[in-house]
């Protein structure tokens, strides 16, 4: 049995990146670890959602215990910095934000919970931050940091992962889209004839702003046997995540299809084109 940190943003991050991982490692025996950096207070809630006086922050709170029990995560800590919004908001500029924090000060907090827990492993995102949230590009900075501390001083091996986005595989599932939207509108099937989402779709294929190419990811976590656990974890986010939302309308085959499969990097193993490295994460 080994401990696994897994060092996240938000609330909700660690169901929709690495929920599946997560559940596999706690049915195996293992110690999962959830550390969160923020409480997701400058999250967009879902219109009605909360109750009067109630803070978008104490209810996510809640959400993120709910999703780590149903993960099988042993233990919970937050490292109570504030969420600092979207690139270029105002709340970047917060003086408790977590984009505000000075990296050290940060690690520090971190290693309050890692001297306790002695991981193995340490996940945090890569260093794109997925997809370029400061809190998520800050996670990567803190966590790589504790770990060039941590070695500096001579502890004991800790290995990092990043989770991270296959950019390949969502281009792939961009395309086909594209491709089913341009023909319902030469069709003139109205079900498809939303230009803004189409148009935004366009958009993303040309980006190179999120996840990783295919070949330097060097670990595919197939979660397919959790898959149902991960759904509920997700579904526990309901200030976040409506149930006529994308992640949880869509077929079960579809949801497969698009979140079976869970994306680490072993940042001490580059890929060089080499077959991607299958389950386990572990050393
Ligand atoms: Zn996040």
């Amino acid at each position: 049995m080994i401990t696994v940190v897994f060092f996240h943003a938000h609330p909700d991050d660690e169901s929709l990146a690495s929920g599946g991982t997560m559940a596999r490692l706690a049915n195996d025996g293992h110690r999962v670890v959830l550390v969160t950096a923020t409480r997701g207070e400058e999250g967009e809630p879902v219109p009605g959602v909360l109750e009067d006086g109630e803070s978008l922050g104490d209810r996510r709170t809640a959400e993120l215990y709910a999703a780590a029990d149903v993960l099988g995560v042993a233990r919970v800590v937050f490292l109570e910095y504030r969420d600092s919004g979207m690139a270029d908001d105002p709340a970047n500029g917060h003086p408790q934000c977590f984009w505000q924090a000075d990296i050290d000060e940060a690690a520090d907090r971190l290693d309050a919970v890692l001297a306790e827990e002695e991981p193995s492993l340490l996940v945090v995102y890569d260093p794109n931050g997925g997809y370029g949230h400061p809190d998520h590009l800050q996670v990567h900075r803190v966590g790589t940091r504790w770990v060039e501390r941590h070695a500096a001083a001579g502890g004991r091996p800790v290995r990092l992962r990043w989770v991270t986005l296959n950019r390949d595989m969502i281009r792939a599932s961009l395309e086909a889209a594209v491709t089913v939207a341009e023909e319902a509108q030469v069709s003139g099937d109205p079900l498809w004839s939303d230009d803004a989402m189409l148009q935004a779709r366009r958009e993303r294929l040309e980006s190179d702003s999120y996840g990783m190419p295919d070949d330097q990811i060097t670990h595919g976590i197939d979660v397919r046997s959790v898959l149902d656990r991960k759904r509920s974890a997700i579904r526990a986010h309901a200030s976040q995540i409506p149930e006529d939302s994308f992640f949880l309308a869509m077929p079960d085959d579809a949801f497969a299809a698009s979140f079976g499969r869970e994306w680490f990097v072993d940042p001490d193993r580059r890929r060089d084109g080499r077959p991607q490295v299958g389950d386990p994460l572990l050393p």
